[in-house]
């Protein structure tokens, strides 16, 4: 098959959450097993940041967009058996970040992912014919729709079969219905069964209504979205596509999350011998000041700074937590918990490590120096940190939702079976509960020994997973 797996976010070109790692991994495992895959993003100004120089693939490509003509450049890289394409149009890519300032969404975004959805259907004349528009995200939405409507009777496009993964049904690529005609939208779709969304248009509503199937990124999440707890008001919509609608769960890139080959980190160990991990404990306390002590575990998190995340929680609990352990952070995202954290670094030093920023290689060390990892996250779609920390024998703590349930089973210690810790309500009480059974079996080595064994026996490599969206791709025809 020939397959284009489009996504806002690619690892390593440019990356603000997991959607980015899925993007990097699954396509190199779907090529492994004999098929020709692309990638396509924007080319942003991060990913010249980030080191990387794509070369010229086509110059000067034209589109037709709000009556008028527009160009663009089509760069090419040859990355792991994937060409990975870019759009290059700096007025609307060439910015300090992906969506928006810590301040808010770009206030163009409707027209630079309208933009983005136009010129991959473009380029599909030069990169060649797809069988597959594996979309993600509600960046990707308008892709479906301009296929099954402008393009409806070209032969270039009109077997294709098109596949909406959503990877976080809370961000809706929702705009003022004003954008509608600009956008070369038929008001005749601006309906609420159609891609109005309470008199404003939603991207995410085109992708789900123009595709063929649907997938969300675990069985529990795929689930969880029919219900009006987590639809986040999409359930009905989602509930008339249900047979439609599948779970794949995310795998892990071994070759980029594994602690016997990290380059990050300051001691490499494996499932056999987990001795280099006081080494890279060591040097994670040290990067934030704090003392280290073998003996009192250093618990970690790793996020974007949302609600979404539960890290009003965490805030709210961290005098407790500090009784019996100290705390990292490494996190991004909204002003007012980039400050809160900021906060929190300065009125408990030497116990909380904080890094407000984006910081890969920090992402690494952290990973394999804590003792645990924490996530008690409202609603998780899928989640990847509890998936890594179980490779570097960092227990999840986690909160029972979305792929962090599917993944994490409760440790017992009675048959000492289990990977982690869960706890059920996003409350105060329920999140310090779990920490405190987590600390209790920390103390107790052997018991700990066991657990982190448990842990480093997971298996989450992306064969499984690939060869689960590569049936639903041949399923669509
Ligand atoms: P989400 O996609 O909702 O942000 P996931 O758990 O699926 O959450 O994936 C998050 C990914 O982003 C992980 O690879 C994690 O390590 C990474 N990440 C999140 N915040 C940061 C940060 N501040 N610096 C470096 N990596 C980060």
């Amino acid at each position: 098959m020939n397959i284009l797996l489009i996504s806002p976010e690619v690892f390593p070109f440019a990356k603000t959450g997991g959607l980015a790692d899925v993007a990097g991994a699954l396509p190199e495992a779907l090529a492994k097993k004999g098929h020709k895959v692309s990638v396509i993003l924007p080319y942003y100004q991060l990913v010249r940041k980030n080191g990387f120089k794509p070369a010229l693939f086509k110059k000067n490509i034209s589109l037709r967009i709000n009556n008028r003509e527009e160009v663009f450049n089509l760069l090419l890289m040859k990355n792991d058996g994937v060409d990975v394409y870019f759009i290059e149009k700096n007025e609307y890519y060439d910015r300090e970040f992906l969506y928006g300032t810590p301040q808010g969404d770009y206030q163009d975004n409707a027209f630079r992912f309208a933009f983005y959805a136009k010129a991959i259907l473009a380029s599909i004349r030069h990169i060649g014919k797809q069988d597959i528009y594996h979309c993600n995200d509600w960046q990707s939405g308008l892709i479906p729709l301009y296929i099954k409507t402008h393009y409806k009777d070209d032969p270039m496009f009109n077997k294709a079969k098109a596949l909406f993964t959503i990877h976080n049904m809370a961000y809706q690529g929702l705009f003022p219905k004003d954008v509608v005609p600009y956008l070369d939208i038929s008001w005749d779709l601006f309906t609420p069964s159609g891609v109005e969304f309470w008199d404003k248009l939603s991207f995410m509503k085109a992708g789900i209504i123009f595709s063929d199937a649907i997938s969300t990124v675990s069985k529990g999440y795929s689930k969880e979205i029919l219900t009006s707890e987590f639809g986040c008001g999409f359930d009905g919509l989602l509930k008339s596509r249900e047979k439609d609608l599948y779970g794949i769960i995310n795998g892990v890139d071994y070759s980029v999350w594994n602690p016997a080959i990290d380059k990050f980190i300051a001691g490499k160990y494996d499932e056999n011998d987990l001795n280099g991990k006081a080494e890279c404990k060591k040097d994670l306390a040290g990067a934030f000041g704090i003392k280290y002590n073998a003996k009192r575990p250093l618990i970690a998190m790793i996020t974007r700074l949302a609600e979404q995340k539960g890290i009003d929680l965490v805030v709210n609990i961290m005098k407790d937590i500090l009784k019996e352990a100290d705390f990292v952070i490494l996190g991004f995202g909204d002003e007012k918990y980039n400050n809160i954290f900021k906060g929190l670094a300065k009125k408990y030093k030497g116990k909380v490590g904080v890094s407000v920023k984006f910081d890969n290689a920090l992402s690494h060390k952290i990973e394999a120096g804590a003792d645990m990892f924490l996530m008690p996250s409202r609603y998780e779609p899928c989640g990847l940190n509890q998936m890594y920390s179980l490779k570097y024998a960092t227990v999840p703590v986690v909160r029972a939702v979305g792929g962090l349930d599917d993944t994490i089973q409760n440790f017992n210690v009675v048959t000492k079976k289990g990977n982690g810790f869960k706890f059920k309500d996003a409350t105060n009480e329920a999140l310090s509960g779990a920490i405190k059974d987590a600390v209790t079996v920390f103390k107790n080595k052997k018991l700990w020994d066991t657990l982190l064994k448990n842990c480093v026996a997971c298996d989450y490599s992306w064969e499984s997973s690939a060869e689960q969206y590569l049936k639903l791709y041949k399923n669509l025809f």
